[in-house]
């Protein structure tokens, strides 16, 4: 049958068998907030052949670097953590109560399985809900953080105790990554492992296409986002770079119970988004912008008012003011375990970062006036 002829420029793969499964692997190791050591040992372990040296700073920000003795520095960013949960709280009777590390969703906690991370590694356990035959009234309680609670089998403080469990050991859901009808890739914190998947990808396709690039790059993989960007901040003081390039995910709005007009109506499958917010520098937008429409990438547009809740906020706003731009993967069901994303828009979002980058030049100013 003959190709049918189509207004969408044709998809150019770029994730490979090798790197799909160190994304799989990736995806699986958890990286609470805070937490993120082992997680970011297997991300310098993939990004090692395709840089010249690595840092990480104390607090668990990794960054590898290409062309360290360059003056101008570019960054390419993304974070590490994933939202999880600390133990607060052990009853008399061994049940656990949590606080939130991060914007976890009490809502889909019931039934769901767990680990928690101790000194002795994993132990399980279960976010308890009472059966719907007990549950009487008219009006059904919704899950929240009074009412939500670990069951590990023990029926005692001492014996939860015994376990390695103590006040502050980090807690994340056992759900792993699979991949969906072959197009979606679906896991618990693909927000925004995703990411740091993504720009060590950028890496790889620096490396295989043998680019000299003209700036040092400095490829981030920070830590904190989920509390509130505090690993970008730390590292932005650390590197002081003249432009950065952000990567996290947005919402698709597509899915019920979202309301376009206040979400905007943005897609998985229709390509990165590009953001409008006074901290992303109209300058560098419009490069990334120009990069897309060269290469024929797809890309949808999506604004914020005031901040955009990136790691763009905190690179925009260090060191007197640092060009920042940022590129979204659209994602579905954020904060859950079951977050979607398009394997068509993470190809296209590491081109669109590698593209850009070709473009951009030592020394650019970006300023609007000179
Ligand atoms: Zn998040």
């Amino acid at each position: 049958m003959a190709k049918k002829k189509t207004d969408t420029p044709e998809h150019t793969p770029v994730v490979n068998e090798t790197s799909l499964s160190f994304f799989e692997k990736y995806i699986n190791n958890a990286s609470p907030t805070g937490f993120e050591w082992k997680g970011q040992e297997m991300w310098l372990e993939y990004i090692k052949p395709y840089i010249d040296e690595h840092y990480v700073d104390n607090y668990g920000t990794a960054v590898g670097i290409i062309n360290k003795d360059a003056e101008y520095k570019v960054v390419i960013e993304a974070h590490a953590d994933e939202i999880s949960w600390f133990v607060n709280y052990i009853t008399s009777d061994g049940l656990i109560y949590v606080i939130r590390n991060g914007g976890s969703d009490h809502q889909i906690a019931p039934s769901k399985r767990v680990n928690i991370h101790t000194d002795n590694g994993v132990v399980k356990a279960v976010f308890g809900w009472p059966a719907i035959h007990t549950r009487g009234g008219e009006k059904e309680e919704a899950p929240t953080l009074k009412n939500i609670s670990l069951d590990c089998g023990a029926t005692s403080k001492e014996e939860v105790e015994k376990l390695g469990i103590h006040v502050g050991c980090v807690i994340t859901y056992e759900d792993e990554f699979m991949v969906l009808n072959d197009r979606y890739y679906v896991g618990r914190a693909l927000d925004n492992r995703a990411g740091g998947f993504m720009i060590a990808e950028v890496a790889r396709l620096l490396k295989e296409n043998n680019i000299k690039l003209p700036f040092g790059l400095y490829i981030v993989n920070a830590v904190q986002e989920e509390i509130g960007l505090r690993g970008a901040e730390m590292i932005a003081h650390h590197i002081k770079p003249n432009v950065a390039i952000v990567t996290d995910v947005t919402h698709d709005t597509t899915t019920p119970m979202i309301n376009k007009i206040t979400q905007g109506d943005l897609a998985c499958g229709r390509g990165p988004v590009v953001s409008y917010a006074p901290a992303v520098q109209t300058n560098l937008n419009k490069l990334l912008i120009a990069a897309a429409q060269k290469a024929n990438i797809p890309f949808q547009r999506q604004a914020s008012s005031r901040s955009t809740g990136t790691d763009t906020d905190a690179f925009a706003y260090s060191n007197g003011g640092v060009p920042s731009a940022l590129i979204s993967l659209p994602l579905r069901y954020m904060h859950t375990t079951v977050e979607m994303i398009h394997k068509e828009d993470v190809d296209n979002v590491i081109r669109l970062i590698y593209e850009s980058l070709l473009t951009i030049e030592a020394g650019q100013d970006f300023r609007y006036i000179r």
